[in-house]
């Protein structure tokens, strides 16, 4: 058994996916409300592989959102990602996802110091951040959509916006390592873990995001931004790629302008119909087929029989990581999403 545990991207969408689903009493609670909600299963999941193996799964909804890091309710969203796990783990799930900011949340507050939650004594290796497939998703995306929209990338530069995090640390090594991608971009705010990133790979300047957005041609986006940035699409190249790979997004609006392409990244699609109701819930374009990339990574884990922490830790992703979980996908029928 899989699971996947999830949270909505800000109040307003949790407002009105209560309001959906039939619960108009939760649709007008406030954030305090959520802060004191449980975790729940909301979600029973059957996925088939295309070899014919089926595997049966379950979504947790932690109940965390966006806003409560926004206004330093920090305790609160560490007692709802611990909360989610060890109710992941008390309903037998081998290997669970920590979807969104789930596992940020418990890289950046060190969580594997709280292993008790109440009578359960969690195991880790029941648990991976899903970052693995997620960045290998993405370079495909990059590798992929930049021939789509006529990029050629041993001409072309790529800003990583949030290069030093645990996904775009490992885009970075990705594509220093496995295309001839021309120039690197390092986009973050810590300067110390900028320069060891630029050291490890050895090229790569580092800039800050206003300085990069002229100079790009692909834009990678995988800071973990509890709202996303406004930018000028007047201030881009053309063409110009931007994959999007933040949960929530990194970019506030919708760009709509000429030679600018906008693609949802680290999601992918499944070849056969999904049967579950949660990706409309998050407004995937195509619900029954489009996921996330983290959560497709259990749904590997489990069709190989991996009951283990594959991606855990940060900055730990390594290229061949990358190949072996990119084996699986392919060969359980899930391919990246496209423009
Ligand atoms: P990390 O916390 O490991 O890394 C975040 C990175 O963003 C760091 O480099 C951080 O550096 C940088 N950053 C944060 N805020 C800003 C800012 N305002 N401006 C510039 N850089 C910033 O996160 P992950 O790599 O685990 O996740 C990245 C994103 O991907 C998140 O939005 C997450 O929700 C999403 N995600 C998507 C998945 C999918 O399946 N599609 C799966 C998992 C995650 P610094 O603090 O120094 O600025």
């Amino acid at each position: 058994m899989f699971g996947l545990i999830g949270h909505l991207t800000s109040l307003e969408h949790a407002q009105a996916v209560a309001r959906e689903l039939g619960y108009p009493e939760y649709a007008d609670q406030g954030l305090d409300f959520w802060c004191s909600a449980p975790p729940q299963i909301v979600d029973h999941i059957t996925v088939t592989s295309v070899t014919g193996q089926k595997i049966e799964g379950k979504y947790v909804e932690s109940c965390f959102l966006p806003e409560m890091l926004a206004t330093r309710r920090i305790k609160t969203a560490v007692r709802k990602i611990l909360n989610a796990m060890a109710h992941a783990q008390k309903h037998g799930i081998n290997i669970t996802a920590l979807g969104g900011f789930s596992s940020i949340i418990f890289e950046n507050f060190k969580l594997e110091q709280f292993q008790q939650v109440r009578n359960i004594k969690l195991e880790f290796e029941r648990f991976t951040t899903g970052n693995t497939h997620t960045a290998y998703v993405i370079c495909k995306q990059v590798e992929q959509a930049s021939k789509q929209v006529g990029i050629n990338l041993s001409e072309a530069t790529v800003a990583v916006c949030g290069a030093t995090g645990d996904i775009g640390s490992a885009v970075c090594r990705w594509l220093d390592a496995k295309t001839d991608v021309k120039d690197l971009i390092l986009i973050a705010r810590n300067e110390q873990r900028l320069l060891a990133l630029q050291a490890e790979l050895g090229r790569g300047k580092i800039m800050t995001l206003e300085a990069a957005l002229p100079l790009a041609d692909i834009i990678v986006w995988v800071a973990s931004m509890p709202k996303g940035v406004e930018i000028d699409p007047k201030s881009l190249k053309q063409p110009c790629l931007l994959i999007d790979g933040g949960y929530p997004k990194n970019l506030a609006t919708k760009i709509q302008h000429p030679g600018v392409y906008v693609l949802n990244g680290g999601i992918v699609e499944h070849s056969l119909d999904i049967d579950w109701k949660i990706m409309q819930i998050v407004n995937m374009d195509v619900p029954a087929r489009q996921l996330f990339a983290c959560f497709a990574e259990s749904m590997l884990l489990e069709f190989e029989k991996l009951h283990t922490n594959f991606s855990w830790g940060r900055n730990q992703i390594t290229v061949e990581k990358m190949d072996r979980i990119g084996r699986m996908s392919v060969k359980h029928g899930f391919r990246p999403l496209l423009i």
